[in-house]
């Protein structure tokens, strides 16, 4: 498919128009929460800010939960016949300069019909995902509008009474002289990203509960690289380097395919402000630049590397990383009356990995099993808000606590370096991570004391 092409999404609602769900914007969640609600029989409204094609800042990595989901979609296809890289293992890399190579376990995610994971650049995946989306809920009688930036969600009643009941914006952006429409919904889904406003209504102005959090938001930088020694193939592994400057956070090189790299590096915002080089992504991307041209272990191999002008760019990674006393839920609160949120605006990524595309689209489909035209024609009630985000924390809660854990662990630079070095010496403990990244089982046998005892210490 020729993702430079326009996406034709049809005609465009006339304002005032009621639906049964809106969804607020086009990304993965977006676009598959759209997608699962439209399957469920719902008439969808999907509205994106951008025209596609259009850039996304990320690490680029497609883990096996989001594969799934984009099998489920039919999106899968699409990717498979498109160029992907296809990561066959993780090389982390300690501060002391150790390294280790984890195969990831390719048998367990076979079995689903499945590649263990794939890279490939966000403009790419995204497209394909809103492309197949967009089709599915046009089909069902739904409308989709691309370049329309929701400026306004509107709320009816106040406090424990109040209901979202849609939203208002506008073609070019909140500043431009376009035209205004406003739209009505039983739901309206929140997966605008990290300052989606349909989460910043619920939290900030009807529930008066946080947001942002600097020690639950980090910052990301990427830039594309041509030409960097030793991945330039079309499989083979991804690398996640923990450098002194960056921990707790990483230094990655994930490349493409067609020889290009994605490099970056993504660090909590709290820990940023903490550093000599604070305060914003041009702190990190100083560090880039010196990682790339002065640091031993890298530098030569960028000797023949060209950066592609024009992929410099940042941006913020909300975390999933359970709050000390939250006011209500965990990781903060994500839907009411009205509305739910899912992906970024719902703070769901992972806080170790930085991996979030998979649990947008987790969050996207679990809204379809809430929703349900007919019961919540007058509106989706609050107790089954409550319950969505219940069940989102009981099904995530345990494993992004988990990566909680290991994110703190890595602030001990001595840890992390002999914890490299022992794997990179000892079979088991490579197998320990590579099933640790695939399972939620071996995530939560990581933190029992006598299997930590067993496979770290004994020879
Ligand atoms: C530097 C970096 C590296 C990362 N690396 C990885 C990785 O390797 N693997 C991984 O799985 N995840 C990674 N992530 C996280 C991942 O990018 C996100 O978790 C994922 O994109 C979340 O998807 P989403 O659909 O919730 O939000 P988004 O992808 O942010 O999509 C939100 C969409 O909403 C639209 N929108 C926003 N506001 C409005 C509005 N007012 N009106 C209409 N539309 C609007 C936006 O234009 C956008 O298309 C990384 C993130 C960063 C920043």
């Amino acid at each position: 498919m020729d993702i430079t092409k326009p996406i034709d999404t049809g005609e465009i609602p006339s304002s005032g128009s009621h639906f049964d769900v809106i969804v607020v914007g086009g990304g993965p969640g977006g676009s598959a929460a759209a997608a699962y609600n439209a399957l469920n029989g719902s008439r969808v409204l999907l509205v994106e800010k951008d025209t596609w094609p259009r850039d996304k800042i990320c690490g680029d990595a497609v883990g096996g939960k989001s594969l799934s989901h984009a099998k489920e979609l039919g999106v899968l296809q699409l990717v498979d016949e498109s160029p992907h890289y296809v990561v066959d293992s993780i090389l982390f890399g300690s501060a002391n300069g150790s390294e280790v190579r984890v195969m990831l376990p390719k048998e367990a995610y076979e079995k689903q019909g499945l590649q263990s994971g794939y890279a490939l650049p966000r403009e790419q995946f995204d497209y394909l995902m809103f492309y197949r989306c967009q089709q599915i809920v046009r089909e069902n009688g739904g409308s989709v509008i691309q370049g329309f930036s929701v400026t306004k969600v509107m709320v009816e009643g106040e406090s424990i009474d109040a209901k979202i009941t849609g939203v208002g914006g506008r073609f070019g952006g909140p500043r431009s002289e376009g035209e205004d429409m406003e739209f009505t919904s039983a739901l309206t889904i929140g997966a605008g990203g990290f300052n989606c406003p349909v989460s910043r209504k619920i939290t900030l102005d009807v529930f008066d509960e946080p947001h942002r959090d600097d020690d639950h938001f980090c910052g990301g930088y990427r830039e594309y690289w041509e030409n960097v020694e030793g991945l330039d193939g079309e499989e083979g592994p991804i690398e996640i380097h923990f450098i002194d400057e960056v921990i707790p956070g990483y230094f990655w090189l994930f490349p493409v395919g067609k020889g290009i790299v994605n490099v970056g590096i993504g660090m909590l915002v709290s820990e940023e402000k903490k550093g000599k080089r604070k305060g914003s992504w041009r702190g990190l991307k100083k560090t880039q630049q010196w990682l790339i041209n002065d640091h031993p272990r890298f530098k030569h191999r960028f000797a023949n590397s060209k950066m592609i002008p024009g992929s410099a760019k940042g941006w913020q990674l909300p975390f999933g990383s359970p709050r000390k006393n939250p006011p209500s839920f965990q990781p903060r609160r994500g839907a009411m009356a009205g509305a739910m949120t899912v992906g970024d605006a719902a703070s769901l990524v992972d806080p170790f990995s930085g991996e979030g595309i998979g649990n947008a689209l987790l969050s996207a489909k679990m809204t379809s099993k809430y929703f349900d035209k007919k019961v919540h024609s007058d509106g989706f009630p609050a107790n089954a808000a409550d319950a969505y985000m219940e069940e989102l924390w009981g099904v995530l809660g345990k494993e992004l606590s988990n990566s909680t854990k290991l994110q703190k662990m890595m602030k001990w630079k001595r840890l992390t370096n002999w914890f490299i070095k022992k794997a990179n010496k000892k079979e088991e403990i490579g197998k320990m991570m590579s099933e640790m990244i695939a399972s939620k089982d071996a995530q939560t046998e990581l933190w029992n004391p006598w299997f930590l005892f067993r496979t770290l210490i004994l020879p």
